[in-house]
């Protein structure tokens, strides 16, 4: 009887977890079918949705599906029953089914996580999923209808991590281009910690301020947002900003589903796996991308929730779950290397290396970098199979991420 190795997500580590799936198979043999279940057969380039033209950062993946054989499944997973191995799917019709699996690839991503904080929910944009980003960009287009006032002009950012930056940055430029040149535009960037992108390190520090003074982006540090309504938004320090519009960065848990395998998880609910990204506590679900905490070197370094690890992540948890089933040898999951580049809008972006994010370029020669990673790194590989399968090896992404620069 034929097996299935079923994969949950059509982000990076979904379809590279199916791609190196599908891929040992073919090189081994073995009646083994790959599936992949998501709402949509398409890759939303979720590190791109603080660009304009949110809706164009989707790209599809039917074609690639087809040529490596992978099997797709619209639908959205509500239930993992690890104990029974299969799962139960939500599909756009309404109707619902139940799957079974013999190894499961747990990779749903993450979700921006919404405090209890008054008005937030009601009143707060966001950039965190495709509909998000397009929403905030309608919304922004209808302000040249409304009166020029400051609350029209003025923008919030909630959070002032990588992805508040980046929002930011971006804004003056963009509302300028909306309201016109001579519009009194603000940006503010309301931070609760007290410096600005607090999990960045002190590396990058000096770059992203200089890039926010020349854009003209306020911040508030050390005051989180203490309520939002449909005209503005008061700080914990008391400071009233007049804004209609309010993005929400600041923080983002992994998808409900990791809760659903037993395990330990992290606070960001990722689940803890071993080095085949595997949850020890069950025999075949593996995790990858955004829903796992793997350890990435014996330095006591952590996966984060960032592309760059989602992408070799995939196609270790996809290799391992089908070498498993082949009876062959897992590829441990490792990746020494680490290297950040931050998007600054107009003024360019800051790369850095290192774990401790060392300044490695900036300014415009940064933003050639960002944009060669925006623009081609992270897309998936055309649709055809031999080309597919070679990218998705994740033996040279290992060697080319063993040694820290
Ligand atoms: C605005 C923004 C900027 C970012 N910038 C960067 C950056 O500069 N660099 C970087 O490295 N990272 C960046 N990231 C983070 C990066 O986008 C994520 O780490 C990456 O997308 C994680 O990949 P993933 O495959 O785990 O999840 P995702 O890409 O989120 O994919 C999850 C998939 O699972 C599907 N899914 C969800 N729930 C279910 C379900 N119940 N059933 C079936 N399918 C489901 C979704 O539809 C989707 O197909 C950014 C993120 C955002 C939002």
């Amino acid at each position: 009887m034929q097996r299935r190795i079923l994969v949950i997500g059509a982000g990076f580590a979904g379809m590279w977890g199916a791609l190196a799936a599908a891929r040992l198979i073919d090189l081994h043999g073995g009646d083994i079918e790959v599936a992949l279940v998501a709402p949509e057969p398409t890759l939303v380039m979720r590190p791109r949705l603080y660009e304009e033209n949110a809706l164009s950062m989707v790209t599809p993946l039917s074609a690639l599906f087809a040529v490596t054989g992978v099997r797709y499944i619209q639908g959205s997973v509500e239930t993992i029953r690890s104990e029974a191995n299969e799962v139960a799917i939500a599909h756009a019709d309404g109707i619902r089914s139940v799957l079974s699996y013999d190894a499961l690839i747990l990779a749903a991503g993450s979700q921006l996580f919404r405090p209890d904080i008054p008005g937030l929910r009601e009143f707060a944009f966001s950039i965190d999923q495709l509909d998000d980003a397009a929403t905030l960009e309608a919304h922004c287009h209808a302000l040249a209808q409304r009166p020029d006032t400051p609350a029209r002009n003025n923008v919030v950012i909630g959070g002032g991590g990588f992805t508040g930056i980046e929002i930011a940055a971006e804004m003056p430029a963009r509302l300028r281009g909306i309201l016109g040149p001579d519009a009194a535009i603000r940006v503010v960037v309301v931070e609760q910690a007290p410096e600005i992108g607090p999990d960045l390190g002190p590396g990058p520090r000096p770059v992203i301020q200089q890039a926010l003074r020349d854009l003209g982006v306020e911040t508030r540090l050390g005051s989180g947002v203490a309520a939002i309504d449909a005209d503005g938004v008061t700080t914990a320090a008391g400071e009233r900003i007049e804004t209609n519009t309010v993005v929400w960065t600041a923080g983002v848990r992994a998808s409900p589903l990791a809760a659903q395998v037993p395990g330990e998880r992290d606070r960001l609910g990722r689940l803890m796996v071993d080095r085949t990204l595997r949850a020890p506590a069950t025999a075949n679900v593996f995790a990858a991308g955004d829903t796992v905490c793997a350890a990435t070197d014996d330095a006591g370094h952590r996966s984060l929730m960032s592309c760059q690890h989602a992408l070799l992540l995939g196609r270790c948890a996809g290799n391992n779950a089908a070498a498993q089933m082949l009876g062959i040898e897992p590829i441990p999951y490792s990746q020494v290397r680490y290297g950040t580049g931050l998007d600054l809008g107009p003024w360019g972006a800051v790369q850095t290396m290192g774990w401790e994010r060392r300044i490695l370029t900036f300014g415009a020669e940064g933003k050639v970098r960002k944009r060669f990673v925006n623009g081609e790194l992270i897309y998936p590989p055309r649709p055809d199979r031999a080309a597919a399968f070679a990218a998705a090896d994740p033996a040279p992404s290992i060697a080319f991420y063993a040694k820290p620069v």
